[in-house]
């Protein structure tokens, strides 16, 4: 047995001394019509607030209308930044905060998903100090970030209960983690009506998401007894919801239909994803993901499922005993089940060149989340990884 014991309830008995660091500093607040029902609450932040988000969902999701109904009814003013463009960049969040800070804005608030809450928040700590691209991702911010506020419209990165914002740096081809605690929201507004606007793919590639988050939690080398019941009501809501939404997916169900309850469902686990890396951190298999990202524009959340079968069997072969444990918690007859329940919701037929797993193994070795993940892990591993991974046909534009 390796560093830990895990008895059946997936409880991890530590065997290292105990040493916990905790902070969840963000307020949550959720429910049906929440951003109304708290308006008030709003006034504690300023005067006026720039709206973060992206271009179509926060209004087509009816997220928008509330937060502008919230902040009129307490007369605050609002400014509006509708740009940011998903997996967003360091171009878009600069541009971003030259315009809070000519409008003086005292808080930010993002609505969307994973892309424009983390862009409204490293908008944030640029509205106060003036950070180069490399000191952008060194985690500290000398002058006091402005409040951030989220509202989430997928169910997915959890990024509303996060301390993280994941920028798209083009100079590097990468993808980079912004951190500190200064970027935890204040306050989540989870409101699961607003995603009975999300097609299909957008529901199942950001609960795929969530799991992952759950899941690298949970295996996490940063993980420890109080991130751990997160880790596992997240695994549990998250496949729970992957199922119920697979099954309505083979009847044809159209997306608006799927259940409100199951949206919640997955909006809450999706939270639980959140405050579980919000402790622990991602594991590699997000360093690998920002890979296919980056060079084959795959969506995050699909990017870690395609990537997951493979990482998983990686860490069988590793730490067999704790993979076993996580069999149990997946509740299926084993790993091989869950890859082929996983790999059954993409369509993703296509291998990847070994020279382009080679390349994207040297990229994913460099990433801080390497040490992270539970085992030892060398760039031939993440080749081998990204070699077994089947991925979506690249659509040529010309
Ligand atoms: P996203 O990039 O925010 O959004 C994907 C697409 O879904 C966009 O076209 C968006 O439209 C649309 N959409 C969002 N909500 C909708 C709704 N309710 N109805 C209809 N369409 C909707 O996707 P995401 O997966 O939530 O976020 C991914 C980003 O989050 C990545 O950059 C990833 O690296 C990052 N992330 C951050 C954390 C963290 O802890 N901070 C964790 C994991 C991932 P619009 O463009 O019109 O809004
Ligand atoms: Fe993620």
């Amino acid at each position: 047995m390796g560093m830990y014991d895990v008895d059946t309830t997936g409880i991890r008995e530590e065997k290292k001394p105990m040493s916990i660091s905790y902070h969840m500093p963000t307020r949550v607040l959720s429910g049906v019509g929440c951003v109304m029902s708290h308006a008030a609450l709003l006034q504690e932040y300023g005067k006026r607030a720039f709206i973060v988000t992206g271009s179509q969902s926060a209004r087509t999701s009816g997220a928008l209308r509330d937060v502008i109904g919230a902040l009129e009814e307490n007369d605050l003013s609002w400014v509006l930044f509708d740009k940011v463009e998903a997996n967003p960049s360091i171009e878009t969040v600069r541009e971003a905060s030259v315009l809070g800070r000519e409008n003086g804005v005292d808080f930010v608030m993002g609505i969307g998903g994973g892309s424009p809450m983390d862009a409204a928040k490293a908008i944030a700590a640029l509205l106060t100090n003036n950070l180069d691209d490399h000191s952008l991702f060194a985690g500290s911010y000398p002058v006091a970030v402005p409040p951030i506020l989220c509202v989430p419209t997928t169910a997915g990165t959890g990024s509303e209960v996060t301390p993280y914002a994941i920028l798209t740096d083009h100079a590097s081809g990468t993808k980079r983690n912004m951190g500190g605690v200064e970027l935890f929201p204040r306050l989540a507004f989870l409101d699961a009506s607003y995603m009975k606007s999300l097609p299909w793919t957008v529901t199942i590639n950001t609960a795929v998401d969530a799991l992952s988050h759950a899941l690298e939690g949970w295996l996490a080398v940063r993980g420890n007894a109080l991130s751990e019941p997160f880790a596992l009501t997240g695994i549990r809501e998250m496949v729970h919801a992957l199922n119920e939404l697979a099954v309505l997916k083979t009847r044809g169900t159209a997306a608006q239909e799927i259940p409100f309850d199951l949206r919640e469902r997955a909006l809450h686990g999706s939270m639980f994803g959140g405050m579980t890396i919000a402790q622990t951190g991602t594991t590699v298999l997000h360093a690998m993901g920002y890979c296919l990202t980056m060079d084959r524009n795959i969506d995050h959340g699909l990017a870690n499922g395609l990537l997951m079968p493979g990482y998983l069997r990686f860490l069988s072969r590793r730490m067999p005993d704790r993979m076993k444990q996580l069999e149990a918690l997946l509740g299926l007859e084993g790993l091989d089940d869950f890859s082929q329940f996983l790999l059954s919701l993409f369509d993703a037929p296509e291998s990847l060149p070994l020279h382009t797993c080679e390349a994207y193994a040297d990229t994913a070795i460099q990433a801080r989340n390497v040490a992270n993940t539970p085992v030892p892990v060398a760039r031939e591993d993440l080749a081998q990884i990204f070699c077994e991974t089947r991925v979506p046909k690249q659509v040529v534009s010309h």
